[in-house]
């Protein structure tokens, strides 16, 4: 028996065994995207990242209900819009499209519910006429409504951060509105041209850290169990959520704050302010569209999620190389299906790394040595089992064949078969030049003893 989930606590900074607070379920949220332009790989990264956790708390048995929300109202999706003159809402729904389709193509389970935050500004207004009349908003004179950063005693507790040096930082001209530096917005008052909603504190709109705190509270309730995102939004947003919910609801906001770290280009992270972004989708247009979603998974889950990563493409190449292994294994002896055996030693090895805070290094390395163990044994029993195994964390699920075949559009099965034809023949200049037209293409032949040929792309 491998012991049990711990997970990583941001708030504790320690690893602590992972009770759930219902039994035998988990609510979990993550801050999804801004939909004002495509997701980058980055972005992709932590989304990979919790679609991990979700797939292993379902597979140790949990009923997990999944939020990831969409913010469709900022700054830059107003912005975005009105240079393309197009309605906000008819921007968002294409963003929101198009980032639905990347995640199709990365293999994301979609969440059970992908609350969007123009849909619940009533309960957002709720929230901040609760956290009013608890004296922690009040109304600015520029219109706008702020949440009073002194009068939450718990602030900078996630993040460790002392208020005194956080104002020290601050710079001088500050708004004026605001009583304290410190002070974020929760409803800004309705600008001209700007999308707007009445509400007891003018027409106006939300403030992006109200958002989660009402879209989690309404999906999950007023505590939950696992609050995800990407290493920046520790703070101010996850900080500033706390401070909302805890604020207005007296309670626990949440049990675990789990944060990826970032994904990196050279020696900064990839971000779009900094320009250096690859879009989900352009990397994946350059790969095979058969391999390409589960090559670039393994990238991302091959490094610890605690850890940064490199993006390279050198990497990217080594985890396709990686993954046609296991599925040249899988081709080989072919699996037979059965429920995990968790007695098993790779099976319990795997788990222990799993439950280990998602240690998916050695979760992987596992099952790099039980794919050796079955190109020994030719096993169908094992290779069903790294199937199975490969399963809980989202990998190995497609058809071999077709998975190491890639998705070409030469017909290399003609060609095979005309060059066994050829070499029956004794027509060996034509079986080369046929086997040298599919390596120029890509594809490797693999002559077997008997006379098949077996091919997979290179
Ligand atoms: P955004 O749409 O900017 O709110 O970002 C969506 C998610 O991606 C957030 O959880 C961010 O923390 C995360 N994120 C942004 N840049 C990176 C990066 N370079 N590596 C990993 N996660 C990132
Ligand atoms: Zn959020």
């Amino acid at each position: 028996m491998s012991p049990a989930l711990s997970i990583y606590n941001t708030a504790t900074r320690r690893k602590d065994a992972f009770v759930p607070r219902a039994q035998g379920q988990a609510g979990v949220y993550v801050c999804g995207p801004t939909v004002y332009d495509f997701i980058h790989v980055g972005n992709a990264r932590t989304f990979t990242v919790f679609d991990l956790v979700v797939r292993w708390l379902r597979a140790s048995g949990l009923r997990v209900k999944y939020v990831r929300n969409i913010t469709d109202i900022d700054d830059k999706i107003i912005q975005r819009a009105t240079e393309r003159g197009e309605d906000i809402h008819a921007f968002t729904e294409r963003t929101t499209q198009a980032f639905r389709d990347d995640c199709v193509r990365l293999n994301l389970l979609p969440p059970d519910v992908e609350p969007r935050a123009t849909e619940y500004v009533g309960p957002m207004l709720d929230l901040i006429a609760t956290l009013e009349a608890k004296g922690l908003a009040y109304r600015g004179a520029n219109g706008d409504v702020f949440f009073s950063v002194r009068d939450f005693p718990g602030y900078g507790k996630l993040s460790r951060k002392n208020l005194d040096d956080l104002r020290a930082g601050e710079r001088v001209a500050v708004e004026t509105a605001k009583r304290d530096p410190l002070d974020f917005v929760l409803w800004k008052a309705a600008k001209p041209g700007e999308p707007a909603w009445p509400s007891a504190f003018g027409g106006g709109r939300p403030g992006w850290h109200i958002e989660c705190s009402a879209m989690s509270c309404r999906e999950l309730g007023e505590t939950f169990d696992i609050h995800g995102g990407g290493w920046d939004l520790q703070f101010p947003h996850h900080e500033n959520e706390i401070a909302q919910s805890e604020g207005a609801s007296g309670k626990p906001f949440v049990n675990v704050w789990m944060h990826a770290a970032f994904l990196n280009m050279g020696d900064e992270k990839m971000s779009k302010s900094l320009g250096n972004v690859f879009t989900a989708r352009e990397v994946l247009d350059k790969l095979d569209p058969v391999q390409g979603g589960e090559q670039l998974r393994f990238l991302l889950l091959r490094a610890h999620y605690r850890s940064e990563l490199q993006y390279t493409w050198d990497l990217l190449e080594e985890a396709g190389t990686t993954l046609r292994g296991f599925y040249t294994a899988l081709r080989e002896v072919p699996p037979r299906p059965a429920a995990i055996d968790w007695s098993n030693a790779y099976s319990s090895r795997f788990q222990a790394a799993m439950n280990d805070d998602f240690d998916t290094p050695v979760a992987l390395a596992v099952l790099h040595d039980l794919r050796g163990e079955v190109n020994r044994t030719r096993d169908p029993a094992l290779s069903g089992l790294l199937r199975a195994l490969g399963d809980t964390i989202g990998f190995l699920q497609q058809d071999p064949e077709r998975f190491l075949k890639g998705g070409i559009t030469l017909d290399v099965d003609a060609l095979v078969a005309e060059r066994a034809t050829a070499k029956q023949a004794r027509d060996f200049a034509r079986a080369d030049a046929i086997r040298q037209q599919l390596d120029a293409a890509g594809i490797v032949l693999e002559d077997k003893p008997g006379g098949a040929t077996a091919w997979r792309k290179k």
